[in-house]
């Protein structure tokens, strides 16, 4: 099995793959895509429960989208998993979308139904089962800080939203986007839960004053932001203005500490990389394409 496909070589299908066996029809789209770890967790869950099928890296642009799709469902693909920077513009593409998704406004899972697309968003599910085991507790029962205002924020805000969390501040650089979001949630913190003087649902700009006053009435602090992805990048909220109830947890998986987690255990909170809600999205969609539980320890030894 090659490294990475290319839309050539789905062009070309089935020649490039003739020496995979099983035989690829499972992937992730992304540009770039070299980095993805979804193969090694997707190859471990399908082979651990005898599935006779592959999953493989394609690098896909932004233009190419819709040709790549299309030959997917014509070439009987089970499915794919979305990334950057295809899970906004996918949504136009699908046969079906589910509410969810379209609620988030992004796709990152595709199944391919008799040759129909049909589009979900693991990302929020995810991350809420990797808040529970990461730090054994559930989001309705925390003080959430958002910070940035994407589309992994977006699936992460609306499961903060959807599971009633006590409170939920959205910082980000472009604060409009923040404030955008919010507005989008507001009516799910309509509800009687009443805490204390501060708002139960905030836009916030991106400055230390402001983080500094929220940080006394946050629980967990989750960085979706792409501050972290470089290792010489420094902390997103700097170590000193963190405190030690605090929960820390960043979306960047790595194998070392992220400058986030870094900054958490510095200042005596907890913190935790994305590879446990790279995990969790990904044993969410392998339930979509084959509805069955996912093999969720074959998958994450093979992430670890
Ligand atoms: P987007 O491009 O949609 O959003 C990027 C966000 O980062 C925006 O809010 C942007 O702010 C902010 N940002 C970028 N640069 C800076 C900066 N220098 N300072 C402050 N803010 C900045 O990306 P996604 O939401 O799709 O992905 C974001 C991250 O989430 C990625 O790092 C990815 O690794 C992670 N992720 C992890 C997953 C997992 O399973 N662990 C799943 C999905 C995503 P602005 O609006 O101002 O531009």
């Amino acid at each position: 099995m090659k490294e990475i496909y290319t839309l050539k070589d789905l062009q070309d299908w089935p020649r490039p793959q003739k020496k995979s066996v099983p035989p690829i029809r499972l992937g992730i789209l992304g540009d770039p895509v070299a980095h993805s770890l979804s193969p090694q967790m997707q190859n471990a869950g399908l082979e651990s429960c005898g599935l006779k099928l592959r999953y493989a890296r394609f690098e896909i642009d932004s233009g190419e989208l819709p040709t790549a799709l299309d030959l997917l469902r014509k070439l009987d693909f089970a499915g794919v998993n979305l990334t950057v920077p295809h899970k906004i513009a996918a949504l136009e593409f699908m046969d079906d979308v589910d509410e969810h998704a379209r609620q988030i406004g992004a796709v990152n899972t595709i199944k391919i139904d008799d040759g129909k697309l049909r589009g979900f968003n693991t990302d929020g599910k995810g991350f809420s089962r990797a808040i529970r085991e990461e730090f054994s507790v559930d989001l309705r029962d925390l003080r959430v800080l958002v910070l940035g205002a994407g589309g992994a924020a977006r699936a992460i805000a609306l499961q903060c939203a959807k599971e009633n969390c006590e409170r939920l501040v959205i910082a980000n650089r472009t604060i409009e986007k923040a404030g955008d979001l919010a507005k989008e949630l507001r009516d799910f913190f309509a509800g009687p839960k009443v805490f204390g003087p501060v708002p139960r649902l905030q836009a916030i700009p991106w400055e230390e004053s402001a983080f500094r006053f929220q940080i006394a009435n946050i629980d967990l602090v989750v960085n979706t932001t792409s501050v972290g992805l470089n290792r010489a990048d420094a902390s997103p909220i700097p170590a000193r203005l963190l405190a030690p109830h605090l929960m820390i947890y960043d979306t960047i998986y790595s194998s070392v500490r992220t400058p986030f987690v870094s900054a958490a255990l510095e200042s005596g909170a907890r913190g935790a990389n994305g590879l446990s809600m790279l995990l969790h999205q990904g044993a969410l969609a392998f339930e979509i394409w084959f509805e069955r539980e996912a093999p969720l320890d074959a998958m994450r030894a093979a992430l670890l």
